[in-house]
């Protein structure tokens, strides 16, 4: 089969290696979608702690089941499936609450530990099959729009977090997929006004337009803390998400937060990047809330395939390009730029 391996930063290869064969317990799926994802951008640019090359990333995967193996009573032969991706190791507390994204065990997620789905097959092993990471789909799904299935998860768990409530005002900083993710789904949510904000990159700007945010800046064209105060009356922002991976969107987001409000940290920053000089008093004295999160579990998945499935939210819109796997490296490049909303790759 055809494969896009990671060989190191910079180095992606389309090879050709051994299809898998299941074992009693395992699924061999073929895959028909798999997007791009910021991550992968990151692994491209400059590896990842969690893979060792030659590796296939990719993490954001539809497909329709190829083989199952003797054990496997619960998929067939034919049926159109989403990939979740996080394996826990079952037994924790973290585990045995439904929360796999922070088992602090045996975490061991496809895409990274496992190979991924930048690739014609991938084999989904006998454990994630049992945790329910295979999750079947309508027949009618369609299935470069259930790639977005994971991002679209790891949002729902955002907001779940910090809560999005009715008449809410909520800033987004980061104009990513992501971040419109997040536009739509605070609006579901109830928040009366949604802003999004990013620094320099104009043609993301440009893109996330169609999702009808209230207000679009960009950061280093204004004075964001004037505007704010403007929209808000000087109340401030209920809700700051911080959906970019930035020390300097990190800091912005305590010092634009109001009296009460609640920042999420989405994007991870990248190793070495630390908040220097922030001065905690601003959160004891707004008495505001700050909390991270981090991936998602496979209830979030099946919200968000729930969501996609009854059009509160259009993947399709969210979907500019398509590349065969010869064409992955090109895909990551139009990422990179800042060019795309959401890359699919069709294997
Ligand atoms: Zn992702
Ligand atoms: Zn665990």
């Amino acid at each position: 089969m055809k494969a896009a391996l990671f060989y190191g930063p910079g180095d992606i290869r389309i090879e050709e290696i051994k299809k898998p064969i299941p074992g009693r317990s395992e699924v061999l799926v073929r895959v028909k979608s798999c997007a791009i994802c910021g991550t992968d951008v990151r692994i491209f640019k400059s590896g990842h702690r969690a893979i060792t090359p030659p590796h296939i990333t990719g993490h954001e995967i539809s497909g329709i089941v190829e083989e199952v193996g003797e054990n496997v009573k619960n998929i067939k032969k034919g049926d159109k499936v989403a990939i979740t991706t996080e394996v826990g190791c079952g037994y924790c507390k973290y585990c045995l609450s439904g929360r796999v994204n922070l088992c602090n065990i045996n975490r061991r997620a496809i895409g990274y530990y496992y190979p991924g789905g930048f690739a014609e097959y991938i084999l989904i092993p006998g454990e994630a099959v049992l945790q329910g990471n295979i999750i079947k789909l309508r027949n009618d799904a369609n299935l470069d729009e259930m790639s977005l299935v994971e991002p679209l998860a790891c949002c729902i768990n955002a907001q779940e977090l910090i809560d999005v409530k009715f008449g809410d005002t909520v800033l987004i900083i980061g104009a990513g997929p992501i971040g419109c993710m997040h536009i739509e789904l605070s609006k579901l949510r109830g928040a009366s006004k949604v802003i999004i904000a990013n620094y320099q990159s104009k043609k993301r700007m440009e893109l996330a337009r169609r999702f009808n945010a209230d207000n679009y800046f960009i950061l280093n064209e204004i004075d964001i803390r004037k505007e704010i105060s403007k929209i808000t009356k000087d109340e401030g922002i209920d809700i700051v998400i911080v959906a970019c991976s930035s020390p300097e969107a990190q800091k912005l987001a305590l010092d634009l937060v109001g009296i009460r409000g609640k920042i999420c940290y989405f994007g991870g920053l990248p190793k070495n990047a630390f908040l220097d000089n922030v001065d905690t008093n601003i959160i004891h004295y707004k008495e505001a809330r700050l909390m991270g999160s981090f991936s998602s579990n496979r209830y979030h998945s099946h919200t968000a395939i729930n969501l996609i499935e009854n059009k509160k939210i259009l993947a399709s819109k969210y979907i500019t390009h398509k590349f065969p796997l010869d064409n992955i490296v090109e895909g990551i490049n139009i990422v990179m730029a800042g060019d795309a909303i959401k890359v699919v790759i069709n294997p």
